[in-house]
């Protein structure tokens, strides 16, 4: 069975100024570099598109990965304030977060757009990091398991394997909320994704995980890492939580 690497995502969202977001890389890269081998998982940080290349020429050769946030399906053409999976790789993006809630509800993205995203990403050569998750109304509902296996059935295009796609299960209600999934139905969840992807494809939770909860979390045989937002904005606190998954 191929090993799964943890990965260690930090999603900034619309967050960061030139001076700002170039500090927190210079942090991460100084970190990195101490770090040296000793942090067992792979890194990826997620700036807005505007810092995608000032934080990329930061991070060049620290070992930590650069991302887009979000990407248009087709490679260019008249999509007017859209950036295509082709644009991403040209600044040196090698992952792309696609399907987070903030656009499926914000922009109205359905399953079969982020489909034709991913299908964009893969074209360009990127992973994508396709996101899932139910409503806290869903949950309550008893419906958690078949919104996200209808999210997962109608966004993965067929080709996927497990080179090319990350899956990170969110719960809506937990983003940005402070409140975490229990141990237990994230858990029980990671293993109902886990029966529907691709053997090997990595499943990383997200929900406001932070340097308290992750260990907990990154702990979890089926958690190949973590998404990260809030607490992706500072060094200290995306640097704790990745220190939970020591080198093996
Ligand atoms: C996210 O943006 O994907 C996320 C999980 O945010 P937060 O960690 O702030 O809940």
């Amino acid at each position: 069975m191929a090993i799964r690497t943890k990965l260690v995502a930090g999603n900034w969202k619309m967050n960061g100024l030139l001076d700002d977001g170039t500090a927190l890389a210079h942090r991460l890269r100084e970190r990195a570099t101490a770090a040296g081998a000793t942090l067992g998982c792979e890194l990826l940080v997620c700036p807005p598109a505007t810092l995608l290349s000032t934080v990329g020429g930061v991070l060049a050769d620290s070992g930590i990965a650069l991302g887009g946030q979000n990407c248009h399906g087709a490679p260019k053409g008249a999509f007017t304030g859209d950036i295509s999976a082709e644009m991403l790789a040209d600044v040196g993006c090698s992952y792309v977060i696609l399907g987070h809630s903030e656009r499926r509800q914000g922009h109205g993205e359905t399953d079969a757009v982020v489909r034709g995203k991913i299908a964009g990403a893969w074209r360009a050569g990127l992973v994508a990091i396709l996101c899932v998750g139910e409503t806290h109304a869903q949950r309550q509902a008893g419906e958690a398991v078949e919104i996200v296996s209808s999210q997962l059935g109608g966004s993965i295009p067929d080709a996927a394997d497990a080179a090319t796609l990350v899956v990170a299960y969110e719960p809506v209600w937990a983003i940005g909320t402070g409140l975490t999934a229990t141990i237990e139905d994230i858990a029980a969840m990671h293993a109902e994704i886990r029966s529907r992807i691709p053997s090997g494809t990595r499943i990383l939770y997200g929900g406001s995980v932070n340097p308290k909860n992750a260990d907990a979390i990154l702990a979890l045989s089926d958690v190949d890492g973590a998404l990260v937002g809030g607490a992706s904005l500072s060094a200290d606190d995306f640097w704790a939580i990745a220190q939970n998954c020591p080198a093996g």
